[in-house]
């Protein structure tokens, strides 16, 4: 039976340009979602909070009061705001040709146009954006409004906080996009067209490709793989949608059932077939003299770091990368293992105190085990923003020693299935140390959750729990750490 053509909306619209089953189960079935993670919330709370600082730009604004679930009255307040002469708008409800829109800013221009300004708190216009205003102005439109332009306001990442009220004339950048957005609508309605008739039909077959998490991660993606097998091909590492698109129409659904030749895939996406098929587990000739180059005594180290589009902490930019904790582990020749670790908690400046409190435990000899290339990365910025340890911090950088690429090149393991992330090498070599268990299993949420316990200020059990946490959480990363080199070392032999 043919299903009800539902409205649409910029999100909708969104939604629909990127998978038009994705808009089918948004509009006919949207109790299959995936439950929103408290992180992702998080996110969206800041993203509001970005909102209502564009505004602040603007300072004879009105805003149209009603919520999401009032549309009919946020359309009767738009019309009378502009009526009655309101020279600027915020969350302006409009729905040209069955496109319901809300515009984060609506200025007024000359001659009876209008200005339209979409506030994102990313560093620049994307693509996904350019479609969103397009979808807004098509709505405007359609509603009997001209409007002159169109403009991404974004987060200015050259703007140094340096405490106090944000200062939203300078935290802000505006990217004119008109001409990308006059493009688009010359599409727009066919692209509409397109979606009204596939919500009159029946649910689009289902076709992983990258558009299931790119420009946003869908909402139905655990709908959708529910019924694929543990190892499905759409997180083969390096897959491509051409690649996705040929094992779809072969019926390959698993990366165990992958033909042991199959000419479209690469040769080294063939080897993870072939080690996941064989449930192989592969350690290379050359780990032992790889293991040895790391002089003891071993200190495996981890930092967490924080990055918002509203710095924390003055003196920094949106979205500084600021490593705010560290977790140190060392062990010694006897086998003994020692644990120090440190956290800042408040809003002033943790570089400093951060930076000498490691310097202190790590000492002067000895390799410092890290995995990737993040610490070092984080190392060279220390030292660029603090020149009164630069010397003390090359010293320490000269000591990393990168697990990863040892790991990379000397061991194969089924359950990698291709990835070589600690996350993913930790359970696999130690089964009896995963993340399992932890309040806090993930970098991003660790990052979320203290800048969200940190910007609030507040005290009380619920933080103190957070940050007990966050420490648990970063010295599991640097135990692993160390499991993970002291089980390789078995296995070459050197232990
Ligand atoms: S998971 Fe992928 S295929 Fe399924 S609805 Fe989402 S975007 Fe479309």
């Amino acid at each position: 039976m043919a299903a009800r053509v539902p409205n649409l909306s910029k999100s909708r619209y969104q939604k629909g340009l990127q998978c038009h089953r994705q808009l089918w189960l948004e509009c006919h079935r949207r109790h299959l979602a995936d439950p929103i993670s408290d992180t992702t919330r998080a996110l969206f709370d800041m993203g509001h909070r970005v909102g209502e600082l564009a505004r602040e730009r603007y300072r004879d604004g009105v805003l149209v009061e009603a919520d999401y679930r009032q549309g009919a009255l946020a359309l009767a307040t738009t019309r009378e705001l502009i009526r009655g002469g309101a020279a600027a708008l915020f969350e302006a409800a409009f729905d040209g040709d069955g496109v319901f829109v809300r515009a984060d800013v609506l200025l007024k221009a000359p001659r009876g146009c209008w200005d339209l300004i979409e506030v994102k708190q990313s560093t620049k216009a994307k693509d996904e954006h350019v479609t969103d205003a397009a979808a807004q102005v098509y709505s405007i439109e359609r509603s009997g409004l001209s409007v002159r332009s169109a403009a991404i306001m974004h987060v200015d990442t050259e703007y140094v906080w340096e405490g106090g009220d944000y200062d939203p004339h300078r935290l802000f950048a505006l990217e004119d996009v008109t001409d990308q957005v006059r493009s688009h609508l010359e599409i727009l309605p066919a692209r509409l067209a397109e979606m009204r008739r596939m919500l009159s039909g029946e649910c689009p077959e289902k076709r992983f490709g990258k558009h299931c998490r790119k420009p946003y991660d869908c909402a139905f993606l655990g709908h959708c793989q529910a019924s694929l097998p543990d190892f499905a091909i759409i997180d083969l590492p390096w897959v491509t949608d051409e690649q996705l698109a040929a094992l779809q129409a072969d019926g390959i659904y698993s990366v165990t059932e992958v033909p042991p030749v199959y000419p479209a895939l690469q040769a080294r996406q063939q080897t993870v077939c072939r080690v996941a098929a064989e449930r192989r587990v592969w350690f290379a000739d050359g780990l032992a003299p790889a293991l040895a180059a790391a002089e003891r005594p071993l200190f495996f180290l981890d930092f967490e770091t924080v990055t918002s589009p509203l710095p924390l902490f003055p003196g920094t930019r949106p979205y500084q990368v600021i490593p705010v904790q560290w977790s140190l582990h060392r062990l010694d020749g006897d086998g003994s293992l020692r644990h120090w670790e440190h956290l800042h908690e408040d809003r002033a400046d943790p570089r400093p105190g951060l930076v000498e409190a490691l310097l202190d435990r790590v000492g002067e000899r000895g390799s410092v085990v890290v995995y990737s290339s993040y610490e070092k990365t984080r190392l060279r910025q220390l030292a660029e923003e603090l020149p009164a340890y630069a010397d003390q911090i090359a010293a320490l950088e000269a000591r990393l020693f990168d697990l990863e690429p040892v790991v990379k090149e000397h061991v194969q393991h089924h359950e990698f299935r291709g990835r070589t992330s600690l996350k993913r090498v930790l359970p696999a070599l130690v089964p009896d140390l995963g993340y399992d268990g932890l309040s806090i299993a993930d970098g991003q949420t660790a990052m979320v959750q203290y800048e969200a316990a940190v910007r609030s200020g507040q005290n009380g059990p619920a933080r103190a729990q957070l940050f007990a946490d966050l420490r648990e959480y970063c010295a599991r990363d640097t135990l692993g750490l160390c499991r993970v080199y002291q089980h390789l070392a078995e296995r070459a032999g050197l232990i």
